[in-house]
This record gives C-alpha cells, structure tokens and sequence, in this order.
C-alpha cells in the first residue's frame, strides 16, 4: 500500500480514500498499525482545523434525528460535515447503531457528509483511541465540522469530551426528579444542553425542563474558558428543525470567545497530551496481554496475589521490572 498517495487522496477529499485510510486506522494488525501511524504524519501538515464536536444522549432522545436535520442545515450552507461515533456497546456486540447511515437518510447522501459506525474494538478505550485518530483524518480532509456522537453510559462521554471542541449533551422533555437522573459530572463538561422534542404536546414540558437545567447550570463553579452565560440550556426540535439556527449560533459564539482568548489552542495542546499518554498506557498493557510468556508470568503473579502469598502492590513492581518499565 502506497501511504504517500493515500495521504494525498484523503488531503485531496476522496472520500473512497479516507473510506480506506479509516479502515487502515481501526486494523487491529500490527504492520498496519505502523502505516496508520505513517498516514497519520503525513496528514498531519496541512493546517487545517475543524469545529470537532461532540455529541451524547441515551438512546431515544433523538440525536440521530438531530444529526441529520442539523447536518444537512450545514451542508446546506456549504459546509462539510463528518460524522462519527464512539459505542461502547460495540465492543461486545461487534457492531454499532451509532453512525449508522441508514438512521441519517438524507445526510448519507450528500456528497458533502461522510458519516462512519463506531469502530469494534475488544476496549472502549480501543474504539475512542481509533475514533480520535480518525478525527485528525477528517480534518486532514477538510471537513467543517465533525460531529462525534456517543451514547451515556460509562466513560465514553469523557472520552468523547477529551477529542471534542465542544460538547453538547441531548436531553428528552421531562419531569423535575430526571434533573437528578443525569450525571454531575457530563452537567460539568457539558458546553450545551439541549432539550429535544419541544414540539406539539411536549413543547410546555421541555420549556420547563430547559429552565429547570438553566438553574441547575448555574449553580455550577464557573469554569474560566467560558464567557458569562454558558454554559447553556436550550430547547430545540429536530423534527421541526426549530432552535438548530440559534444551536448553532451558540457553538461558534462560545467558539470564537475561546479561539479569542487562547483557550482552544490551549484545551487542544491539553487534549492532545491526554491521548499521548493514553496511547503510551494502552500500549503498554497490550504488551501485556500480547506475549504469551508476559502473559503466563502475570497469571503466575496473580494466583500468587490471590493465595495471599504476594501484596498486589509488589506483584505489580514484579510485572512492570519484567516489563522493563521500572529500574
Ligand atoms: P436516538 O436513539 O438518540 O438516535 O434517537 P432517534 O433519533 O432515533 O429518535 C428516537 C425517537 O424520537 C424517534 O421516534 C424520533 O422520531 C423521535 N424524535 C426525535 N427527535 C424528535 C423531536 O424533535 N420531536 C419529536 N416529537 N420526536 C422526536
């Protein structure tokens, strides 16, 4: 495989070729690891940069819906729109829904949308280590905006969060006891809360639902890469296509507040060493569990931790000397 040409085709917008250096990236092969490496530094010059923005709700809530009436309301306007997905049920199943074309009817179709499933890995952290690579692809691209989606469960918002600009949080109309059904801590890296479905008979619900997170939102510390009313609640409908307009006005105010006052560069350098060291610890542990003698001295050290023979924390010690990552 020629990795220069490819490089090439994907800077140049073949969307065939950036099909295949995807598929390059998610090969759990090791000579293909080191080309997707190879591709990965050659794109990675041209400079360009796109709104990354990540997206969750639990299922139901209606982002597909919303990914393609707010995608094609940009491609609309003549931008170019990726759109990808971090699953973490895909690593069990072997499959994805998130990212599935047939759910963005209309968007799958546009010349100017490229949307991609949720890689399978054996990890979540696999699938969002993949995903974030592929980020960096897209951008090489030149795509606008790319929108990472994910659904709520476990870590894979905050990995999610850690490869986005920003991060919006989808939410359903509901009752006042819900508010405690979400998370703390997505309320704190979310950037904007949208409730969905304001239309028709749920249309007062959501209203009150936006004002009961309005509250809530403000009740959190201030963060300092924000300007003064976000983070935000908002109502919108997808089905409609009511509140996209102004959804999308709020993510390049708050954008362009943060390019202007250093914090995207900043939280960009900040994100990028995260994913270095998590590519160092991943690549570690696969050492681990690839070597088959790495592999029996570790199950000899655990039955020892488990006899009560050996404290974990030495064990531990043992394993990574063997490694050869301690002195
Ligand atoms: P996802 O699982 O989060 O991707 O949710 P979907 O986009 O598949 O939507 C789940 C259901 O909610 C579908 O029946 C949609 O038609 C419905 N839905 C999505 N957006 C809206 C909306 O803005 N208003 C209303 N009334 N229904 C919606």
């Amino acid at each position: 495989m020629d990795i220069e040409d490819l490089a090439n085709r994907v800077i140049g917008g073949e969307r065939r070729a950036l099909a295949r250096a995807i598929t390059l990236i998610e090969s759990g092969r090791a000579d293909h690891r080191a080309m997707a490496v190879e591709l990965g530094k050659k794109v990675s010059g041209t400079g360009r940069q796109a709104l990354r923005l990540g997206l969750s709700g639990t299922p139901g809530v209606g982002k597909s819906t919303f990914i393609e009436a707010f995608g094609m309301m940009l491609v609309e306007q003549g931008l170019k729109v990726a759109v990808l997905a971090v699953d973490p049920s895909s690593a069990r199943s072997g499959g994805s829904i998130l990212g599935d074309k047939t759910r963005m009817e209309l968007l799958s179709r546009n010349r100017n949308a490229f949307i991609r499933p949720s890689p399978s890995q054996s990890q979540l952290g696999g699938v969002a280590r993949r995903t974030r690579e592929v980020v960096s692809l897209c951008e090489a691209a030149n795509y606008d905006v790319v929108l990472i989606e994910t659904v709520g469960v476990g870590q894979s918002e905050t990995m999610v969060a850690e490869m986005s600009d920003l991060f919006l949080l989808l939410l359903a109309p509901a009752g006042g006891d819900e508010l405690q059904g979400v998370k703390r801590g997505i309320m704190e890296i979310a950037d904007l809360i949208l409730i969905n479905k304001a239309d028709g008979a749920l249309k007062p619900v959501a209203n009150r639902t936006c004002a009961d997170y309005s509250g809530a939102l403000r009740l959190l510390r201030k963060r300092l890469e924000d300007p003064k009313d976000f983070p935000k609640a908002m109502t919108v409908s997808a089905v409609e296509g009511n509140g996209l307009e102004l959804a999308w006005e709020e993510m390049n105010t708050l954008a362009d507040w943060r390019r202007e006052n250093g914090f995207w560069e900043a939280r960009r350098a900040r994100q990028a060493r995260h994913w270095f060291e998590e590519e160092v610890r991943m690549g570690l542990l696969a050492r681990l569990t690839k070597s088959g003698e790495m592999r029996d001295h570790m199950n000899r050290l655990g039955e020892r931790v488990a006899m009560g023979d050996l404290a974990p924390a030495a064990a531990a010690d043992e394993m990574l000397q063997r490694l050869g990552a301690l002195e």
